[in-house]
């Protein structure tokens, strides 16, 4: 099991203590060792991976590179990657080969980073539990009869089981925050535009967004310096002055508002999660940061409004899987329509087939007003909220998650008791903010995250905060027993 942070692993490949190849080496054991009990991968790839050490080996030798340089990462099976199959979790796209690869993927690599594998995932992303996957369910390190939570668990199961030390992952809803709570590790859900989603699959435009897991906050700070930055290939990517995330986070956190929504502590939250975050916030305030009362009042509107306009923006991007130009084809079509109606049938899972129903119906013409022009008014509400909120505090902070990870099957066949795992999460996406998840205590032997949220491009002094707090507390540092 690897335990090492990034910063550590970058100091040994730098005094040659070791070298990129055995490292590669290491991982790809220990992902074969581990995979039976977590199948946290859906696809390995050995030998360009060991390529790509070498290659990395190289630069090293001549004392070139970054911090990233030779350090093996593993990416959701939602990114492009040229030559490698890109699944999405879903049979639509088993035997998918991708042609070309995502700019936040192609990024790490230009840093010199050795990509191990493809991590499962929900289907087209849609889950908080990983078990809505063509390929099984990944389970949790800490619990093997516990999901790791979703839609990027196998991400956040093959950093929190050692296996690599960072991941890529996506977050439409929660879903880099929600595993990287249940995993008990860090991830960061970046300011909507700042990670180029150009070669990622498109589940809900607006809300996407690509962001690093990995152990520390200081680990995150060096992957978002990578990944992030303007790509003029894609619509959305905001051209901001490229940054060094990692530079600045010793930077003192006294003085640091932070706001706590009335609505995220309120009388139903579990008592031990909420003694976790008070004991949390506790610490930061002897840091020397500053707690304020904050209202959000709108926030029990966030889990209807996002489950208007993700299905609806889903159910338009997904339209494309039509069993004619790529993915997966029935046998024996009688005609077009018996093509296009059976190959989405058999190729998409039943969650995906729920979320393009949902969302054709909030799109028509009856229904538009009363459905999604009303979610969009409610977005633009929760926006506000935050905005106002922010002009009065640097950041907010709460529960990332209303629990720990729960057991395999507990939910699988209960939508509405998933959709409600994002309570916490989605409101951010809706408002495009930035927002981390970091290890803050166990319950019962299970990590609870906490979750920090910041203004727009604020993501610096997020990491501040994560990184004065983890310098306090250790939480990260804790790993799970791991399969015998
Ligand atoms: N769990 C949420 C959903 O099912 C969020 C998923 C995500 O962020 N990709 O839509």
């Amino acid at each position: 099991m690897l335990t090492d942070s990034i910063a550590e692993l970058s100091r040994l490949l730098r005094r040659r203590a070791l070298s990129s190849e055995e490292l590669a080496r290491r991982c790809l054991a220990e992902a074969e060792r581990q995979q039976p009990a977590l199948n946290c991968f859906i696809t390995l790839t050995p030998e360009s991976a060991l390529r790509q050490a070498r290659a990395a080996d190289q630069v090293l030798a001549r004392g070139e590179g970054t911090p990233l340089t030779g350090i093996p990462v593993a990416h959701k099976d939602i990114f492009c990657t040229a030559g490698v199959r890109t699944s999405c979790g879903s049979r639509m796209l088993d035997g998918f080969i991708a042609p070309y690869t995502a700019t936040a993927v192609a990024r790490l690599h230009t840093a010199g980073m050795v990509m191990i594998g493809k991590t499962n995932m929900d289907e087209f992303a849609m889950g908080s539990s990983t078990e809505h996957s063509w390929y099984g369910p990944c389970r949790n390190p800490w619990d093997m009869q516990r999901v790791p939570g979703g839609s990027s668990g196998g991400s956040a199961c093959a950093v929190a089981a050692g296996i690599v030390p960072a991941a890529t992952g996506t977050d439409t809803g929660g879903s880099i925050r929600q595993p990287a709570a249940l995993c008990g590790i860090t991830g960061l859900k970046p300011t909507y535009g700042l990670v180029s989603r150009y070669g990622m699959v498109a589940f809900a435009s607006s809300l996407d967004q690509g962001g690093p897991l990995a152990r520390s906050a200081e680990d995150v700070a060096h992957l978002l310096t990578a990944m992030s930055g303007f790509d003029p290939l894609d619509s959305t990517s905001v051209d901001q002055p490229a940054r060094d995330y990692a530079v600045n986070l010793g930077t003192d956190i006294a003085g640091v508002r932070i706001g706590l929504p009335e609505q995220y502590f309120q009388q139903d939250l579990d008592p031990e999660i909420r003694g976790v975050i008070e004991s949390a916030l506790h610490e930061l305030e002897q840091a020397g940061a500053i707690l304020k009362p904050v209202s959000l009042p709108s926030s029990h509107l966030s889990i209807p409004a996002y489950y208007v306009v993700a299905p609806a923006e889903a159910s338009s991007n997904l339209s494309r899987f039509d069993g004619v130009r790529y993915g997966y084809r029935c046998r024996d079509p009688r005609d077009l329509t018996d093509l296009y109606c059976r190959s989405r049938a058999e190729g998409f899972g039943e969650e995906v087939r729920r979320r393009i129903m949902i969302g054709t119906y909030v799109l028509s013409a009856g229904y538009y007003d009363a459905y999604y022009l009303r979610a969009q008014k409610v977005r633009r509400l929760i926006r506000d909220e935050f905005r106002s909120v922010l002009r009065e505090v640097d950041l907010i902070c709460g529960p990332t998650v209303p629990g720990t990870a729960f057991a395999i099957g507990e939910r699988a066949h209960d939508p509405v008791s998933m959709y409600l795992c994002d309570i916490f999460t989605v409101s951010v996406n809706l408002a495009g903010l930035p927002a981390l998840s970091i290890p803050a205590g166990f319950i019962n032997g299970l990590p609870v995250g906490m979750q920090l949220i910041g203004n727009y491009f604020h993501e610096e002094r997020l990491l501040q905060v994560a990184h004065a707090y983890q310098e306090m507390t250790g939480w990260h540092r804790r790993t799970p027993g791991g399969p015998a």
